[in-house]
């Protein structure tokens, strides 16, 4: 077994232990692998090991790492969750299968235009700044609302739920109370607009525990499995 294959292994053990405190079957929970920074054939490696989905954070990364994937491997599925630069949306839109991080207003009015052009729909998660860190993306809570309403009207963007980042160096608690709150805000978001919303993109390596407790449906989870990034 690769090392890359032992430390997904140890992290599915942590996953399905969490899934089975919550209550919630394991299937309940999808695994995007954040591999930023991390080189090609890692991430074969671990496709190798059953991983299926990867998320990026740099268009070009992405975009480098998806055309370069070999045709002799299943083409695993690719995940935006970072800033993205209205710039660099035709780079991701021919890859990414899910865009977690819809953050902006003229962010989802360009994708709507590039996706309408391109005759695509794409499925979206709006992002929430549940911890009010000034250094973060994402929509306020009290703007999440209308921001949905929003994208839900936007022809090319299928809105599927909402993404947050927890915030970082604090306690259980505080971090809970970010994730019950996105998860507050789909439940108003499945009333206000009758979408079923079902995904919620919480938790990292640091927190993926709570947040699968809190009811994610995506973790997104790099340094578990690939180490500690170089800044
Ligand atoms: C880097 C990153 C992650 C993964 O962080 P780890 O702590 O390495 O698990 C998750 N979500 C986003 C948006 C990221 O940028």
């Amino acid at each position: 077994m690769t090392e890359t294959a032992q430390r997904l292994a140890a992290l599915e053990t942590r996953i399905a232990a969490a899934c089975l405190r919550a209550g919630r079957p394991r299937e309940a929970v999808q695994l995007v692998l954040v591999s930023k920074t991390v080189a090609l054939e890692t991430l074969l490696a671990a496709h190798t090991a059953g991983a299926r989905i990867f998320g990026e954070n740099k268009a070009q990364e992405l975009k480098q790492k998806a055309s370069q994937w070999p045709a002799s491997a299943a083409a695993p599925e690719w995940h935006f969750i970072g800033h993205l630069q209205s710039n660099k949306i035709k780079d991701v839109l021919p890859w990414i299968r899910l865009l977690h991080s819809l953050d902006r207003p003229s962010l989802a009015e360009k994708l709507s235009q590039a996706l309408q052009q391109r005759g695509q729909t794409l499925p979206v998660l709006v992002q929430v700044n549940t911890s009010a860190e000034s250094s973060k993306s994402g929509v306020p809570p009290a703007e999440a609302l209308g921001f949905m309403q929003q994208v839900s009207q936007l022809p090319g963007l299928s809105l599927q739920g909402l993404m947050t980042i927890g915030p970082l160096g604090t306690d259980e608690a505080t971090t809970r109370q970010c994730f019950r709150q996105l998860r507050q805000l789909q439940q108003a978001g499945r009333e206000a607009l009758n979408l079923p919303l079902n995904s919620l993109s919480m938790g990292m390596s640091g927190d993926f525990e709570w947040a699968i407790e809190e009811g994610a449906t995506l973790i997104r989870v790099g340094s578990a499995v690939f180490g500690p990034r170089q800044p």
